[in-house]
């Protein structure tokens, strides 16, 4: 259906002009939109929330498979376009709004009619990690599919030991199980942007890991990544070593059954685990 809609001629006629800034590079290979919407899990019982609609080639895709498709659209010079290019598509809502912002829980509770949700998005490009972190955060969604860099796409879905995997890799891992669906070349969007790109689905559901603290966790893993080069031992001596003095902190790699020389891209999520409850359970009892 998308297929009859020239997208180009339709910004053209209400003098778009793409916002760098908002990281507006728009799909224009119309297979591209509909291979997202069939792999995000859209069906008829599902609510969709979309980030970013641009001109709604995606968007389209999406209400043609869900019951229900909530836009978030930062951009309102794109509000005529979009009503022109989802004209008759009434399961589609657009909603003049900042992911970065938006209270998504209270969108979703609000929009969903208590179906199941997915998000998709084809997201800008300057604000990836936090809108993901937001949709993930948000405990709203089974699965998050995403359009992003390759490069990134690559490190969200990188596994222990490999030059990819990082703090982000754990984090997302820890919430769920990222599957790369396919890579997009350059060439599919206008403007064209400077590097490929790849579509990765994110299946989402309890912790993946066991912790007594979640936060914790995470400061470990921070800590642990903080300097690439350097042994867990120093990465987290120059973040727990005042709280936990020297013998503490090797009591608690031998508690967690983790070499101190080890660096933490070859930890995996129970390793980290492991490490971030010895710690836990020592400052707990200091
Ligand atoms: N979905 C369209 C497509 O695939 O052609 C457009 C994708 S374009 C990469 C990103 C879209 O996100 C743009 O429409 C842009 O205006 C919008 N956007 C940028 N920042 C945003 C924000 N903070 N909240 C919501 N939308 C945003």
């Amino acid at each position: 259906m998308s297929q009859t809609i020239s997208y180009k001629d339709i910004l053209a006629r209400h003098g778009f002009s793409f916002s760098k800034g908002l990281g507006q590079n728009f799909l224009t290979n119309p297979t591209i939109p509909a291979r997202i919407a069939e792999g995000c899990g859209a069906d008829g019982e599902t609510f969709v929330l979309e980030v970013g609609p641009g001109a709604g080639i995606l968007t389209r895709e999406l209400g043609l498979r869900a019951a229900q498709v909530t836009a978030l659209e930062i951009d309102e010079r794109l509000l005529p376009v979009l009503a022109e290019t989802l004209a008759g598509m009434d399961n589609c809502e657009i909603l003049l709004s900042d992911v970065l912002k938006a209270d998504i829980p209270a969108i979703v509770a609000q929009k969903s009619g208590g179906r199941r949700a997915v998000a998709a998005a084809n997201l800008p490009y300057y604000i990836t990690s936090p809108a993901l972190s937001r949709l993930i955060d948000s405990g709203c969604f089974e699965a998050v599919t995403v359009m992003v860099q390759k490069e990134v796409a690559h490190r969200l879905a990188a596994k222990p030991g490999s030059a990819d995997y990082g703090a982000f890799s754990v984090y997302v891992q820890y919430h769920g199980t990222p599957r790369i669906l396919f890579d997009v070349p350059a060439g599919c969007f206008t403007p064209r942007p400077k590097v490929d790109s790849a579509v990765v689905r994110i299946d989402l559901g309890a912790p993946r890991v066991d912790t007594l603290s979640e936060s914790r966790f995470f400061e470990v893993v921070k800590a642990g990544f903080a300097m690439r080069r350097k042994t867990l031992r120093n990465c987290l001596s120059a973040a727990f070593g005042s709280r936990l003095g020297s013998d503490g902190l090797s009591e608690c790699f031998a508690a967690a059954g983790v070499e101190p020389s080890a660096r933490a891209e070859t930890l995996d999520l129970a390793a980290f685990g492991r490490l971030a409850d010895a710690i836990e359970l020592r400052l707990r009892k200091d």
